[in-house]
């Protein structure tokens, strides 16, 4: 049998889109031939969207609506999306017909060969100075520091096998960061090119602080990626250094004081050396309060250290 699709879309007052979204979508999926579903995440939206929805949904009994009470944003909306999917492979895209269904064939030619298919705007219709401007920088940024390199982060047309995801746990504006940390579990990721229109109806829900949020998100992520199960090692050698200079600084105002009889009372280097020996202190109590965090994170989702990918002879 055919492995079947779960399409997963967050929609956020996109109510002008939906239907066209919903014929297009249709069409190249029942051209496709396999089983398939298409979640629609209504995330909280204040206009129409939701009445539409529950519309299509009342005609075809292929597309689940699940919708949040208030706007929990799109990284959320996607994980409701993956939690409810229950296909073999799934799909996501936006709602606001930026994505070109017609693509979906092109990432699931992919997808049998790797866990994760991004696709790439590679001629993007978004503003300049507002969108894609701050998108290469962010794309280079997040490919540096990830060691995953993808040309488009944010391009929300994706394939997954479901279950790189379905293992993932996501906060905040996470989503964007799934191929770097699938990867990082192992997980095979390629690109294709995709298709990108200008948005036709309503307006885009981000603005250019998103960028800012993008880069705290970038330094969390790449936190637990190196030390999420050892953060003693990411205070430690910091607290040591400080703590081991400030010590030698002591000393030698020590040696200086009770050898050579000086006075150090008014000496910079003392408030230096104090300083550094209390940083240094903190910077391994840290470490060691992330350890128990660490553990408490780990023992209480029963979220393994490690990922399998099969087991023989069991
Ligand atoms: N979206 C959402 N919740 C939000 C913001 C956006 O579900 O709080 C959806 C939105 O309806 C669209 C997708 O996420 O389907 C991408 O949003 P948008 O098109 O505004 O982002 P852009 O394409 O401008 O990056
Ligand atoms: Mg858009």
């Amino acid at each position: 049998m055919k492995e079947s699709l779960s399409i997963v879309i967050p929609v956020y007052e996109e109510e002008e889109s939906l239907p066209e979204l919903y014929r297009s979508l249709k069409d190249v999926l029942d051209g496709l031939g396999v089983p398939y579903e298409i979640i629609f995440v209504d995330d909280g939206s204040r206009d129409s969207s939701l009445i539409i929805l529950e519309d299509i949904q009342a005609t075809d009994d292929k597309v689940v609506v699940i919708s949040f009470r208030k706007n929990f944003g799109q990284t959320a909306a996607l994980a409701a999306g993956f939690n409810y999917a229950k296909g073999d492979i799934i799909i996501t895209m936006d709602a606001d017909l930026q994505n070109d269904p017609a693509d979906i064939p092109r990432l699931l030619e992919k997808i049998n060969d790797y866990d994760v298919v991004s696709g790439w705007r590679k001629k993007r219709r978004d503003p300049l100075i507002s969108r894609r401007l701050p998108s290469v920088i962010a794309n280079w940024l997040i490919s540096v520091v990830t060691g995953v390199y993808l040309h488009d982060y944010g391009c929300t047309l994706k394939a997954y096998r479901s279950e790189v995801v379905k293992n993932i746990r996501l906060y905040g504006d996470m989503h964007r960061f799934i191929p770097a940390i699938a990867s990082w579990v192992g997980a095979e990721i390629t690109e294709v090119e995709t298709r990108h229109n200008p948005r036709r109806f309503g307006t885009s829900k981000y603005g250019i602080a998103r960028t800012l949020r993008v880069v705290l998100d970038l330094i969390t992520v790449k936190f637990l990626q190196s030390f999420s199960t050892r953060p003693i090692h990411a205070f430690g050698p910091a607290g040591l250094a400080l703590g081991g200079v400030g010590f030698l600084i002591s000393l030698y105002l020590t040696y200086v004081k009770l050898f050579l009889g000086e006075e150090i009372g008014g000496r910079p280097l003392l408030l230096l050396g104090i300083l550094l020996i209390i940083l240094g202190f903190q910077c391994v109590i840290l470490g060691l309060l992330g350890e128990m965090l660490a553990r408490i994170y780990h023992e209480s989702q029963e979220k393994p250290i490690y990922v399998v990918k099969k087991v023989l002879g069991r």
